[in-house]
Order: C-alpha cells, then sequence, then structure tokens
C-alpha cells in the first residue's frame, strides 16, 4: 500500500510516517496544502492522510478540490477539534473517514485499512490466478506444495500483476505505482524485481509466468510449456 501523509506539524509528520512504516506501507510526506493535492492527484495512493489546517490551502479544500476533480483515492481527515461542525465539513467535503489528535497509531491504522478496502468493490484478502495465491495480509505467494514470503516492492508488483492476469501492465505503470513520481527509479530498477519475482514462481514450481513484452511492459500468464 502507498500511503500519502498531509501535515504541517513536522514530527506528527515524521511519527505518521512511522506508523505506516511499521506496516510496511510506502509513504510520501508534505507539509502544505498545495503540495497535498498536487500529490493526491497522481492517482498513485491507496489512502491519504489529511490534516485540516494546513497553510496554503486547508484540508477541507484539498479533498473538496479532489473530488470536484473526480479523484476517488480514499481520505482520512485529521483534527485537532473534536467539534462536530469539522467532521461534517469534512465529510461533506467528500472525505472518507476522520480520526480526532490525539489519536492511538492502533485506530489510525484500522481506518487506513477499512478506507482502502472500501476503494475496491470487493474485500479481498487473497488473489489467485491459476495455481498461484497471493496473500493480501502477511505478503506470501503460495501455490499447493509451497509458499514464500515477497518483499515490499516485488509483493507491490505482484498485486498489481495478479490484478490483471494474461493482460499487460505497462512498465511505467509500475514505476510509478511502485516506487512514485518523486523517485529516480529507472526501467531497470522494475527488471531486477521481475527477475526476483521470476525466482520466486519458479521455487514455488508454479505453472504461472511473468512474460516481457518488449518495450510495453509484462504479463502474468500460464506457461504453455507446463
Ligand atoms: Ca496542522
Amino acid at each position: 500500500m502507498r500511503i500519502l501523509v498531509v501535515e504541517d506539524e513536522e514530527r506528527l509528520a515524521e511519527a505518521l510516517g512511522e506508523i505506516m512504516k511499521s506496516q510496511r506501507y510506502t509513504v510520501d510526506i508534505v507539509h502544505d496544502g498545495e503540495s497535498g493535492y498536487d500529490y493526491a492527484m497522481s492517482g498513485i495512493y491507496d489512502a491519504i492522510i489529511l490534516d485540516v489546517l494546513l497553510p496554503k490551502m486547508d484540508g477541507f479544500e484539498v479533498v473538496r478540490n479532489m473530488r470536484a476533480a473526480h479523484n476517488t483515492t480514499p481520505v482520512i481527515m485529521l483534527t485537532a477539534r473534536d467539534g462536530t461542525e469539522d467532521k461534517i465539513k469534512g465529510l461533506d467535503c467528500g472525505a472518507d473517514d476522520y480520526l480526532t489528535k490525539p489519536f492511538i497509531p492502533g485506530e489510525l491504522l484500522a481506518r487506513v485499512r477499512a478506507v482502502s478496502r472500501r476503494q475496491g468493490e470487493v474485500v479481498l484478502n487473497e488473489l489467485q490466478f491459476e495455481d498461484v495465491k497471493l496473500d493480501l495480509s502477511n505478503y506470501t505467494l503460495r501455490t499447493e506444495q509451497r509458499s514464500i514470503n515477497l518483499g515490499p516492492k516485488e509483493f507491490d508488483i505482484m498485486r498489481m500483476l495478479m490484478f490483471s492476469p494474461n493482460v499487460i501492465v505497462p512498465k511505467e505503470d509500475i514505476l510509478v505505482k511502485v516506487w512514485g513520481t518523486e523517485s529516480d527509479a529507472e526501467d531497470n530498477n522494475v527488471e531486477v524485481y521481475i527477475s526476483f519475482l521470476r525466482k520466486k514462481l519458479k521455487h514455488l514450481t508454479s505453472h504461472v509466468q511473468i512474460a516481457t513484452i518488449r518495450r510495453i511492459g509484462y504479463r502474468l500468464e500460464v506457461n504453455p510449456d507446463c
């Protein structure tokens, strides 16, 4: 999962980042509303944690502008005040949930899981394609006989491939979704992780393979030789 944190209080922003990293989520942090809006509009996030009181553009405006631009990324608003008005205003502007500061990390994480699940049409704990299953709760890839753990980037790439089996997933999409727009990662980073995944699929003795579609991307498919 990739999370955007928009919070101007640096210590809190850092703490939020650590909470997300503890779950092996990838996190980007920005400190004002304008940057928050720009990052949010990249569409690469699974959820956004958005403070209300922010410089340049407040949180209400950020979420209102996002929704006006048809961006549906789930948003959790953080408010320092527990006034009902702020909560109602946030939800009216298009936020999915809110949390009052101070909060406990466990509650924030539960809400992040809930809103990111809601975005999909069905609640998924597992993706399956042919003889291979990807467990979304513990980063495990397995077949009937064997299982193996995936690193965070391997997991993100495998999840993208398994969401659309037999369909070409452009390398560019993988780069942006897994490494982010601000990263200086290059095409060969993707190639390296694809080669890791191929080794793991081989270890699992799966019939599934990752085919390279030259100059375009990758496709998860059944190995025709099996
Ligand atoms: Ca603030």
